[in-house]
C-alpha cells in the first residue's frame, strides 16, 4: 500500500474541497462540504479565551488568524511554514499549543487519517462532512451526503445505538491533473 503522503504547500490544501456558495441545510447529494460559520467560530473562541483567561498575544492572534484563512487538514507543520510568512519569529511549539487551544475551545476538529498526522479543521457543527482521501497525492475531498447520514442511523437504529458522532473516510485515488494515482479513461 502506498503511503499517504502529507499535503505540500501546494495551492490545493486551502480550504480543499469546500464551497462558499451552498447555503446552509441545502446539501445535495454527494455535494462539497459547506463551508463552517467563521464568525460564530470566532465568537465562540474569544468566548473560551475570556473564560480560561486567556491573553490574545500577538503571535496567538497571527496563528489563528492564518489557520482561518487557510484551515482545511492543515498539519501543525504547514500551519507553521503559513505564519512564518508573516512572523518568522514563531516556532513550532507556539503554533502546536495554540492549535490545542483551538481543539479544547471546540473550534478545531482534530483528523487522523490513515498515515497518521494529526490534522486540523474548523470544526462544523451545523455542517457535519466526511472525507475522499487520495492514496496517491494526498488530496482530499469533503463531501456531504444525506443519504449516507440516514442509512448510518437506520444500522445504528437496528443494533439498539443511539448516535452520538462518527468518522468516514474514503480511500482511492483522485483525478486531479498531476496525481500520479490518475487512472486513464
Ligand atoms: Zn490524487
Ligand atoms: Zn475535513
Amino acid at each position: 500500500m502506498v503511503e499517504l503522503q502529507p499535503l505540500t504547500h501546494a495551492p490545493g490544501w486551502r480550504m480543499d474541497g469546500r464551497v462558499k456558495t451552498r447555503e446552509a441545510g441545502s446539501a445535495v447529494a454527494g455535494s462539497p462540504a459547506r463551508e463552517p460559520d467563521t464568525d460564530r467560530l470566532r465568537e465562540q473562541l474569544d468566548a473560551y479565551m475570556n473564560e480560561h483567561g486567556l491573553r490574545n498575544t500577538e503571535q496567538r492572534r497571527v496563528i489563528v488568524d492564518t489557520f482561518f484563512e487557510f484551515g482545511a487538514h492543515a498539519t501543525v507543520d504547514e500551519l507553521l511554514a503559513e505564519v512564518r510568512k508573516a512572523d518568522s519569529r514563531i516556532g513550532y511549539a507556539t503554533v502546536y499549543r495554540t492549535l490545542k487551544m483551538l481543539s479544547e475551545s471546540g473550534v478545531v476538529d482534530e483528523r487522523r487519517f490513515d498515515d497518521g498526522i494529526t490534522r486540523y479543521e474548523l470544526a462544523d457543527d451545523d455542517a457535519h462532512h466526511d472525507h475522499l482521501i487520495c492514496t496517491e497525492c494526498g488530496f482530499i475531498q469533503e463531501f456531504e451526503e444525506p443519504l449516507i447520514e440516514e442509512l448510518q442511523e437506520r444500522v445504528a437504529a437496528r443494533f439498539g445505538f443511539s448516535l452520538a458522532h462518527h468518522k468516514l473516510e474514503l480511500y482511492g485515488t483522485c483525478q486531479r491533473p498531476g496525481c500520479t494515482g490518475k487512472k486513464e479513461r
